[in-house]
């Protein structure tokens, strides 16, 4: 393989690599991937949840054969205090049992499948790769250096190797600022194992169906994050996380943002504080934790894209920042971009032209496609939580303790209890938590 050129060279079988690739090979490109999990998926986190669109988009029918765990027929949104759980949506939708949307998935079953539809459409999956620089010659990217098969050379290379800590290939060759602390959260997973019917009890899940439950507040100690359980077929997916910057060496500082202190805690501590909430306990009661991992999650929006293209090389995925960081969604962006990127990869293999201006088609495609206007959408979303902490602490307690004052029979009247409720809002300042709902509500609308 030493002296073969290939057509194009992608770095990592995540979502967006291997969309990139089976785009690519499908047209007849020669196209390996390069991965330095023992095969796909192995090095892989997510919540995870993913959706039917964009895989559709990349294996057409095909996806009626991904090893899916349950379709997704109810999303449910918390907003927690210590000592209270508000269930402020939930949206039971029996239109997804005919037309699924999105699924759970594992990623340990999901990205071997997805690969090896890669590789049915002709592109090499190399498995347990380090791809260590891109070989960058005369300005342009020519290939990548890997410690296994040596250097390897293509017309172009695309980047998909995801996001992570330390130098990763497009800052160690300077195409990429590194990643500042408030762009990007770090989420830990437990896969905990439980018997299908009890899932099925507990989240009132038909059998083989399934729930998304996802827990603001409290549930991340008040931090900007979110905390989740997804049903498997035989394992809750049970996680979350916050903006690393809110981890100072490892813990992460309380705030007064008007809610219990919690002092110092650790990423497992997060995790463990969720666990034992009195909401979340009893869902989880009797479920063994199989697997525990932790992993980067990019939360910035569009400014903190990297450039997306160069002569030689495009980017994708988690590795161009692509997540949204209002919605779950990464993995879909992730495909998305990868089968942008294969599109203009063949378009410039038809011109013969692998210069950046061939390549800067895709940032086109980018910008102009869900990806751009939704990254460009939520720029505002982690900034406006980071500088506005009351909306994950004190906000959920002050609507608790109002929701106590209302269903609480103590002989006190409605009118008292109508008057109490407003006077604690006007004195707690009401009017700037009205305000900041307002804007909370625009930006991420
Ligand atoms: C806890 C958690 C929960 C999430 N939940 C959801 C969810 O519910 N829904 C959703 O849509 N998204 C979710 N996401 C985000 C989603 O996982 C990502 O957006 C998506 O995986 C990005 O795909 P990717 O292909 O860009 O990168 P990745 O999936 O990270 O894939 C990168 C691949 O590159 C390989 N690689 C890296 N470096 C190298 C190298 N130097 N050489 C060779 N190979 C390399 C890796 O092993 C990996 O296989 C979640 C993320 C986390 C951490």
């Amino acid at each position: 393989m030493q002296d073969e050129k290939f057509d194009a060279i992608v770095v990592g079988a995540g979502p967006a690599g291997v969309a990139a690739a089976i785009t690519m090979a499908r047209a007849g490109l020669q196209v390996v991937i390069l991965e330095k999990g023992e095969k796909p998926g192995s090095k892989n986190v997510m919540g995870g949840i993913l959706y039917r669109h964009n895989l559709e988009e990349v294996v057409g029918e095909a996806w009626k054969e991904a090893p899916i765990e349950r379709p997704m027929i109810e999303e449910q949104r918390w907003f927690m205090t210590d000592q209270a759980a508000l269930r402020l949506l939930g949206h039971k939708n029996f239109r997804h049992r005919e037309h699924p949307n999105s699924w759970s998935v594992l990623r340990a079953r999901f990205d071997p499948w997805f690969a090896s539809k890669a590789e049915e459409a002709g592109a090499f999956v190399i498995n347990e790769t380090v791809v260590e620089n891109l070989v960058v010659k005369d300005g342009k990217v020519v290939g990548v250096a890997t410690g296994r098969e040596g250097d390897l050379f293509a017309d172009v290379v695309i980047v998909c190797e995801g996001i992570g800590l330390g130098k990763r290939l497009l800052e160690k060759a300077g195409l990429k600022k590194p990643i500042r602390a408030n762009q990007a959260a770090i989420a830990v997973k437990e896969i905990m194992a439980l018997d299908p019917a009890k899932i099925e009890e507990r989240f009132n899940c038909e059998p083989g169906e399934g729930c998304a439950v996802e827990c603001f507040g409290a549930s991340t100690m008040g931090r900007a994050g979110f905390m989740f359980i997804y049903t498997n077929q035989d394992t809750l997916s049970v996680g979350g996380g916050v903006l690393v910057s809110d981890y100072n060496g490892g813990v992460v500082r309380a705030r007064d943002v008007g809610r219990v202190d919690h002092g110092v805690f650790s990423p497992n501590e997060l995790m463990e504080h969720f666990k034992t909430h009195p909401a979340i306990k009893p869902l989880l009661e009797g479920a063994e934790t199989v697997e525990y991992v932790a992993k980067m999650i990019p939360e910035a929006g569009y400014k903190s894209m990297p450039k997306l293209f160069g002569d030689g090389y495009l980017v994708c995925g988690d590795a161009a920042m692509m997540a949204n960081p209002v919605h779950r969604e990464g993995s879909n962006l992730a495909m998305a971009s990868g089968r942008m990127a294969g599109e203009t990869v063949i378009q410039a293999k038809e011109l013969g032209d692998f210069s950046e201006r061939t390549l800067s088609r895709y940032k086109g495609r980018v910008d102009n496609s869900f990806i751009g206007k939704d990254m460009r959408k939520y720029n505002d979303a982690v900034p406006l939580l980071e500088q506005n902490p009351e909306m994950l602490g004190k906000y959920p307690e002050l609507l608790d303790r109002a929701l106590d004052e209302f269903f609480r029979v103590d002989g006190v009247s409605k009118w008292e209890k109508q008057s109490r409720i407003l006077k604690m809002f006007a004195k707690e300042g009401g009017v700037k938590m009205a305000w900041n709902t307002a804007k909370a509500a625009w930006t991420m609308k």
